[in-house]
């Protein structure tokens, strides 16, 4: 088994989700007292937050390529960075690094490619819904359709996660709302939904759409234990 390297702590609330999400999968690949070799490092949310306001990403994205470094001196095979946002500096962790990274996007690409859908709804933060770092790598190489909510939606999106979910506050009052936006979104034609913050699947489920949902967190986690337990 491969040791996988996670660069977490954005925000530390779906860095527990990843950790068990990973444990889970190799116990259920393995059987008895399996569970991940890992290494993490979990960085200070409130100084990358800051990074992102100011527009500082080279600053961020030193960070977390620091971060790559010490999991790859520690003896990670491979990097998985917990957030779909970040990966907006992914390139900065490739560079500074041997060993490769495990692209959120790709991963989630490949399963909307297996779900045989070809237009999706993407909510996340508002880096990750307006940028293209995040929207082309989603739609390639298969080129799905992304949709995104409407300005007004984007902005109550964004700070759901950054005020409520990423301090780990649940709100009824936000599923709902949460709730409603996907449903806008289906209605403009999205035959599936990306939870594209790896904090929105604490808020909403299956349950709470009507066409499939793309749980990111989920989906990288499970990834990251097949790459783990893949050979060589
Ligand atoms: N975890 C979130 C994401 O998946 C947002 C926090 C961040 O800015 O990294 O995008």
């Amino acid at each position: 088994m491969k040791t996988i390297g996670l660069i977490g702590g954005m925000s530390w609330e779906s860095t527990l989700t990843y950790y068990r999400l990973i444990n889970e999968g190799i116990k259920s690949r393995r059987g008895g007292l399996h569970s991940a070799r890992l290494v993490l490092y979990s960085v200070n949310f409130h100084d990358i937050e800051r990074h992102q306001l100011s527009g500082n990403w080279e600053a961020a994205g030193q960070m977390l390529a620091d971060a790559g470094c010490a999991l790859e001196a520690a003896g990670a095979r491979f990097l998985v960075l917990c957030t779909n946002t970040m990966h907006k500096v992914s390139t900065a962790i490739e560079e500074a690094t041997t060993i490769p990274l495990l692209h959120i996007a790709d991963a989630t690409a490949k399963a909307i490619h297996a779900a045989g859908i070809s237009r999706v709804g993407l909510l996340g933060t508002r880096f990750t819904m307006e940028q293209p770092f995040y929207r082309n790598r989603l739609s390639f190489p298969h080129a799905a359709e992304v949709i995104v909510p409407n300005e007004v939606d984007r902005d109550s999106v964004h700070r759901i996660i950054y005020e409520e979910l990423c301090l780990g506050r649940i709100l009824d009052s936000s599923r709902e709302e949460m709730r409603r936006i996907i449903a806008d979104v289906v209605d403009q034609g999205a035959e599936g939904v990306v939870l594209g913050c790896t904090e929105i699947s604490l808020l909403v489920g299956a349950d709470d759409a009507s066409v499939p949902l793309f749980d990111t967190t989920a989906i990288h986690a499970q990834a990251a234990v097949e790459t783990a337990l893949a050979h060589p």
